[in-house]
């Protein structure tokens, strides 16, 4: 009987006294510590119930036990579906209901609101807490430290994981064992981990970035992970010079490089930062490398198909490229309108074939077959391009493109050149209804602290770079982005918010 993601990721590790986590205040808990817990819960869960197959929804804060439990599904062969902290009841509703969850776990202070929710579809609900407590914690505390992995095939469901929804409503991508243990071991072996590694992990556990690559990176390698339960400066500052490795999403560099306490000398013992789930600026991968000598690696990937590209661990990591394929993973660039591969060179659809890629949308029967070809090749949604040494770049979302007097307008072009004006911070461009064109560009500027960026000069600028057609109608002023969890801009935001700045 074997269950490869279990055997690998977590059965490999049965014994060892080695550290896996290194708590926040100061406590470890040992390989061996934390396997003892996985197979408690996965005891747990199987006695309330919980059969091979069946869905367990956890909106949960990030603690070792919450990671123990999606150990504990892998285990019993028991689809783990991780919601964010951030969704309300209302949202909850949702996803409950969508992924037919036998199981519904919450923090305490949730229960009550939960409850009735759970009741009306079915599923039982049990606690866990933020500080390891709960029903779930009582029920598992004295059971056996041994259980009798569940075998699963290669091609079984290990988990749902919702997407961001920062594009529409969040689809359930449905990820076998194999779509992540052949990522995890890739990556272990892509960006060079091993047992000596320590991860700075202050990633949500809840999203493929913290709970996929983070996570199944470290177990596969062996290594260790110093578990913040959120981004926090101090602690952040304190913890850097016991890791090795960082993975981020580009606001923990900013944040990092905002704070004076943040020197070479205190990454000198560093030797890998990871940043992806939103694009890196150039301007802060400069400014990166100048205060530390180390140049951040960003890579690529998405909820559905884990990572696709990456920045080499030894070759030139180029700023503004999410570098190369992974080995395994292919990708081609097509034309949106007739889905053939376009020459080298063209921006169009990225699409992306290969072991890690999903098996579709839980429930979006259409949905998955808009999106996942027959060939296996998956349209990302991105768009994107390959110049000739094999870089990848990504241009923005296809949503996200504006459509102007029928001429394609790439927002990311524009923005590279308003982040490069005087006391511009960041920027963001995005296509507003008009009466003539259809849509036409609106520039949406953050403003470095105490500066107030000259707009008539930025505009002039931008009309000696851009072509006619690319240059924002208007551009105005505000105080910052709309971001979701995991740092991203939320562009349909603006696009509601300033629907009506042209017309
Ligand atoms: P939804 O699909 O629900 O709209 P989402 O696409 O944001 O949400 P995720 O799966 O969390 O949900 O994010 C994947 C997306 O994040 C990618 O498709 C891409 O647009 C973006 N992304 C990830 N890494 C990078 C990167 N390094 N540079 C630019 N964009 C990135
Ligand atoms: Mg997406």
């Amino acid at each position: 009987m074997t269950n490869p993601l279990y055997d690998t990721l977590f059965g490999a590790h049965a014994g060892k006294s080695e550290a896996f986590l290194h708590l926040a205040d100061g406590s470890i808990w040992s390989y061996e510590d934390f396997l003892g817990k996985v197979a408690q819960i996965a005891h747990a869960i199987t006695q309330a119930g919980l059969a091979p197959g069946d869905r367990l929804a956890a909106q949960l804060e990030k603690t070792p036990q919450a990671l123990a439990l999606y150990g504990a599904c892998v285990q019993a062969g028991v689809v783990f579906l991780p919601l964010n902290t951030a969704y309300k009841t209302s949202e909850l509703a949702y996803f409950i209901e969508n992924s037919g969850a036998k199981l519904v776990l919450c923090d305490e202070t949730k229960r009550a609101d939960l409850a009735p929710l759970a009741e009306s579809y079915g599923a039982r609900i049990e606690t866990l807490n933020a500080d390891g407590s709960g029903s779930l914690s009582e029920a598992a505390k004295d059971l056996p430290l041994q259980f009798d992995t569940v075998a699963r095939a290669p091609d079984d469901l290990a988990a749902f994981l919702y997407t961001s929804g920062t594009t529409g409503r969040s689809k359930g991508a449905m990820l076998t064992q194999n779509n992540l243990l052949s990522n995890a071991e890739t990556l272990v072996d892509y960006w060079h981990f091993s047992s000596d590694d320590v991860l700075l992990h202050a990633l949500p556990i809840f999203h493929t970035h913290g709970l996929f690559v983070a996570t199944n990176v470290i177990l596969a390698a062996g290594g260790a992970m110093i578990f913040l339960p959120k981004f926090d400066l101090d602690q952040m500052i304190a913890a850097l010079p016991k890791a090795t490795t960082l993975m981020g999403v580009p606001t923990f560099y900013t944040r990092l490089l905002d704070d004076p306490r943040f020197t070479a000398e205190l990454v000198a013992d560093m030797r890998l930062f990871v940043s992806g789930s939103a694009p890196l600026l150039a301007e802060t991968h400069k400014a990166f490398e100048a205060r530390t000598g180390h140049r951040i690696l960003e890579r690529y990937g998405m909820t559905e198909t884990n990572m696709n590209t990456s920045n080499p661990y030894d070759g030139e990591r180029r700023a503004g490229t999410v570098g190369f394929l992974l080995p395994g993973v292919e990708l081609k660039i097509t034309d949106p309108a007739t889905g053939k591969a376009l020459p080298q060179g063209e921006i169009g659809q990225i699409e992306v074939r290969g072991p890690n890629v999903f098996k579709g949308y839980w429930q979006m029967p259409e949905k998955t077959a808009e999106d996942l070809r027959e060939d296996g090749f998956f349209i990302t949604g991105d768009l994107g391009q390959i110049d000739e040494d094999g870089y990848v770049s990504i241009v923005g979302r296809d949503k996200d493109l504006i459509i102007s007097g029928g001429y394609n307008i790439y927002p990311k072009e524009i923005e590279l050149v308003l982040d490069a004006q005087p006391g511009v911070l960041e920027s963001a461009v995005i296509g507003v209804p008009h009466a003539d064109f259809g849509e036409t560009v609106l520039g949406l500027i953050v403003p470095e602290p105490g500066a107030d960026p000259d707009l008539d000069a930025i505009a002039a600028e931008t009309g000696k770079s851009l072509a006619r057609f690319k240059h924002p109608r208007k551009l105005l002023l505000i105080d910052d982005l709309p971001r979701n969890t995991m740092g991203k801009v939320q562009k349909n935001v603006l696009r509601d918010t300033y629907a009506d700045a042209l017309a």
